[in-house]
């Protein structure tokens, strides 16, 4: 056993409400400088949609992470190319500034002047920077909100097109059963991060003693390799320095016992922040798995119990503090992702070990409101709810478990269960243990 420790995320999906408090104070407070304009450390992205920047999930155009060889070896999706000829030109993997979206707000006068009539008045997009109004613009991070998944729309999000490939039209996206909901992401601070390995002048690096991958800025060249090679997208290029910059997961903040300013922030409480523990042996091993639907037992496997004696002095030994100990063992996290079982991570299948979880939205159910005049909740009928829940469990499993749809509906009727026992409680129908 070989313990480390690491700062992990847990975001429970259900309770954001996609305000974007934690993008705006996290841009605040990190990337209000020239050259970051168009950068979000922490950005809230409505699903199903495009994401930012634009597709980033289609690993097919900008690919990203790691692959598993037929030997077993692994080796970097992105930047094999890019690597090769990166110190002599452009590396191409790179998404353009369009990519990143133009900031658009709506024409808001046409909501104000326009004339009597049957349909509500519809206000245009237009150009925050040049005020014209953006007819063509057919997206950004949260276009989708007012056309949820609707047939139309939903295709150009890649995890529908892979679901649409797999499940055809088993999956829902006719308006009357449309379904959205938010996605806050910030850098995954990864276990086997592909932006270290990736980059020529060992610019990037992840701390030994917490595990949040930073960017020396002395050292960075700009090769933009960070950018090409990390599948989630979440390194930058700040055009005014040269250099690459991403999330630091606030740790000047950390470092004093202050939580990230996106969770200090977060209207929803959605955010729990805490340590983990885990096998650095064991992640080695989960990161070269054969089988996709194996990564995220495989990295739930790595997590070490910081409350077992035998892990305690084995953590003792490879030098983690009593105070990161004592975090380990009061971790929310630890608690969500293990022992509990209802957080999932980002994308296994990128193979960087993710350290961002989340608690997948437990929706309202359609087919079974209609058919019993109930919402679904009561434990006795948790097969049937999930059958008939509003967001397609197979789209969840493509977001958080590499599309084994089994472990999405173990933590959803978990979830379900506790809702139905909380609110017995909280009637007064069962006894409060406490
Ligand atoms: Fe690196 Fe963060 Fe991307 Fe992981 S999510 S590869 S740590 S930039
Ligand atoms: Fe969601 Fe919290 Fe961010 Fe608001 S502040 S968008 S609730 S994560």
């Amino acid at each position: 056993m070989r313990p480390m420790a690491q700062i992990a995320m847990v975001m429970n999906l259900d309770k954001c409400i996609g305000c974007h408090t934690c993008s705006v104070t996290c841009k605040q407070a990190w990337t209000n400088r020239r050259g970051t304009e168009y950068v979000w450390f922490n950005n809230v992205e409505t699903l199903p949609g495009q994401g930012y920047p634009r597709r980033w999930a289609d690993q097919n155009r900008w690919k990203g992470g790691w692959e598993r060889t037929r030997s077993g070896r692994l080796r970097l999706r992105a930047g094999g190319r890019a690597r090769r000829l990166g110190t002599l030109f452009a590396n191409p993997d790179l998404p353009t500034l369009d990519d990143y979206y133009e900031p658009w707000t709506y024409e808001y006068k046409n909501l104000i002047d326009a004339p009597a009539g049957d349909d509500m008045p519809v206000a245009r997009p237009v150009s925050q920077i040049s005020g014209e109004p953006l007819d063509t613009l057919q997206w950004g991070p949260n276009w989708d909100d007012d056309l949820g998944g609707a047939p139309e729309h939903a295709p150009k999000d890649p995890l529908v097109e892979k679901v649409r490939e797999q499940v055809g039209e088993k999956i829902r996206f006719e308006f009357e059963q449309s379904f959205m909901f938010y996605l806050p992401r910030i850098c995954e601070h990864c276990l086997n991060p592909a932006c270290v390995s990736a980059c020529p002048s060992g610019a990037l690096y992840k701390r030994v003693e917490d595990g949040i991958v930073l960017v020396d800025q002395e050292r960075c060249r700009g090769w933009r390799m960070c950018v090409s090679s990390c599948p989630y997208k979440k390194v930058y290029f700040n055009h005014a320095t040269g250099k690459a910059e991403k999330c630091t997961l606030c740790y000047p903040r950390v470092e004093i016992g202050m939580p990230t300013i996106c969770s200090e922030t977060c209207v929803g409480r959605m955010r729990y922040l805490g340590v983990m523990l885990y096998d650095a042996d064991k992640v080695t091993e989960a990161a070269a798995v054969t089988d996709e639907h194996d990564l995220y037992p495989a990295q739930l496997e790595s997590f070490l119990d910081p409350r077992d004696p035998a892990v305690e002095a084995a953590a003792r030994a490879s030098g983690i503090s009593d105070d990161w100990l004592e975090a380990a063992r009061r971790s929310p996290v630890f608690d969500l992702i293990r022992t509990y079982q209802v957080a999932l991570p980002l994308h296994p299948e990128y193979r960087t070990m993710p350290m961002v979880w989340y608690v997948p939205p437990l929706s309202p159910v359609v087919e079974a409101v209609a058919a019993s005049g109930h919402d679904g909740e009561d434990a006795g009928n948790l097969f049937g709810a999930i059958e008939g829940l509003r967001i397609p469990v197979e789209y969840l499993a493509e977001l958080l478990t590499a599309g084994d749809t089994y472990p999405v509906e173990a933590v959803l009727r978990r979830m379900a269960a506790m809702r139905v026992h909380m609110r017995a409680r909280n009637l007064g129908e069962e006894p409060d243990p406490a």
